[in-house]
């Protein structure tokens, strides 16, 4: 703090934005109150030379939870780009919910809590940072995991195994549901299967076999192309699946052809595909590197047969980098390296796992006010369907107009419903995330040294960022809070604290 100070007095004062907060349970409690709040900001920003821009004030009511002026200060930060001080009394105030923990951190504020006595910022003290960076990582883990979930609950359809769109060739739709096998076209399917499984057969020789023995793909196409068919011999759809975008389900309809069968094609499609098919995502660093000098996409290719070299694609404009090649290894020994560097002894492992169990705190708090909002919706929704029902019995209502609004309401009731059960699902992954997070800060040298190129790239871009690459060496970053491990923690004996600044006392 008091290195702080020292900068700040030979800069011209700096803009600031005030925002209080009232929940409706503080209202009538005094000390609370917005007023007290205003005037705590003010005497604050008076000390510290700030001139205050603008305030921005939310009080809570019973009925209405909304906080519009919160929003209001979000897009005043996004349009004044000169004004970056955050001054507010406590993280509560704040922080009302984990999103907002995400949604505040795109804009690279300067937060002052002025009553817990701390700045989270660039010079921040990295204790405060630190603990910060963890919230904020853990908090976007959950809302990605939420989100996921509702959508895996509108996916129930494919999960029942249904076709969601058009049927795939060799196979017609009789109805919305029911997708049956079509005489006319499967015996083209059947046969490229079997030639192709083979495996001493290319694509395109299987396409001119195909015509050869008599077979047309789709009426008046007088051949057929390489992509069509390798499109349809990597459809599982034919040994009785069905895909939805990623994942595949077991389908209700009848197989073409066996699982074997299928095994035996995509064998051979390994051996079809020589490396010179390799294609950027197939590289450990495929698509992740930039050019240092010029901005442009550094590549991977194969030479030798055997050894994967990276270069400068250069793309954009005439770069010295183009052609100089480094080897995958060479980049991969400094990934190596910059992972070791993170690697948590003991004492630190027990601190972070304080810091999560207080984040899994507000997490807790977050769950239980939607749940306590969607539960109610749930129950205000069924009461409406219930009494509607009874008017249509009572004769107060027309049977078209009942059956509307029945319709209406269950759909948003099977919605919330949906969402209810997304929630309580995304409390046990939290969980699961927080021991993921402590697992890969304490392992992670092992875990990287066991893993496959997939593991190996999702560890990868757990904790490092904007790869360059210039002659020889690569350059990144660590994703928050992971660069504080890079610096080498400094715990105290005494406190949990990881203050870099501070000496250890005793
Ligand atoms: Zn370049």
């Amino acid at each position: 703090m008091k290195k702080l100070k020292k900068i700040q007095n030979n800069l011209p004062t700096r803009k600031a934005v005030i925002y209080a907060r009232v929940s409706s349970k503080e209202q009538e409690r005094e000390g609370f109150s917005i007023p007290a709040q205003l005037d705590l900001l003010r005497q604050y920003a008076q000390k510290n030379n700030y001139t205050v821009v603008k305030e921005f004030e939310d009080v809570e009511t019973a009925k209405k939870a909304g906080r519009t002026n919160y929003k209001k200060m979000i897009e005043y930060f996004s349009e004044h780009s000169d004004t970056r001080i955050l001054l507010v009394e406590k993280t509560d105030r704040l922080y009302r919910n984990l999103k907002d923990y995400v949604n505040l951190e795109n804009y690279d504020l300067e937060v002052h809590l002025v009553k817990e006595n701390s700045i989270i910022c660039e010079d921040s003290r990295s204790h405060d940072k630190f603990v910060h960076g963890i919230k904020v990582l853990m908090a976007k883990n959950y809302i990605d995991n939420l989100s996921e979930e509702v959508r895996k609950g509108l996916r129930q359809k494919a999960r029942e195994g249904y076709v969601t769109g058009k049927a795939p060739y060799g196979y017609t739709k009789k109805n919305k549901n029911d997708t049956i096998i079509d005489e006319y076209t499967a015996p083209f399917v059947r046969r490229a299967f079997q030639i192709y499984s083979a495996g001493n057969i290319s694509l395109e020789k299987t396409c001119q076999k195909l015509l050869d023995e008599g077979f047309c793909y789709k009426n008046n196409q007088p051949r057929i192309y390489r992509s069509q068919l390798e499109h349809i011999l990597k459809n599982p759809f034919y040994y009785g699946m069905v895909c939805f975008k990623d994942e595949i389900y077991q389908g209700v309809h009848k197989p073409l052809i066996s699982k074997e069968l299928f095994d035996e094609v995509q064998k051979a499609f390994k051996k079809d595909n020589k490396p010179k098919h390799l294609i950027a995502r197939d590289f450990l660093f495929g698509g992740v590197l930039r050019c240092a000098n010029c901005g442009c996409i550094v590549s991977g290719e194969i030479k030798k047969g055997k050894y994967i070299y990276y270069s400068c694609t250069g793309a954009k404009r005439p770069c010295e980098q183009k052609h100089k090649y480094i080897r995958e290894s060479v980049i991969e020994r400094q990934i190596v390296e910059a992972i070791e560097r993170i690697k948590i002894d003991e004492k630190q492992k027990s601190w972070i796992q304080t810091v999560l169990a207080e984040s899994f705190k507000d997490e807790q708090k977050y769950t239980k006010t939607m749940l306590n909002s969607l539960n109610k919706q749930k129950e205000i929704l069924s009461k409406r369907i219930e009494t509607i029902y009874l008017d249509k019995l009572d004769g107060k209502i027309t049977e078209e107009f009942w059956l509307q609004k029945h319709e209406e309401w269950s759909a948003s009731l099977s919605k919330i419903q949906n969402k209810i059960l997304a929630y309580e699902k995304t409390k046990m992954n939290y969980i699961q995330s927080s021991e993921e997070f402590l697992k890969i800060c304490s392992e992670i040298p092992e875990l990287y040294k066991f893993a496959n190129n997939e593991e190996k790239q999702k560890l990868i871009n757990y904790v490092l960022q904007n790869f360059l690459v210039e002659g020889e060496t690569l350059h990144y970053e660590y994703k928050l809070p992971f660069n504080f491990f890079a610096l080498g923690l400094n715990c105290n004996k005494k406190l949990p604290r990881l203050d870099s600044n501070q000496q250890p006392t005793g």
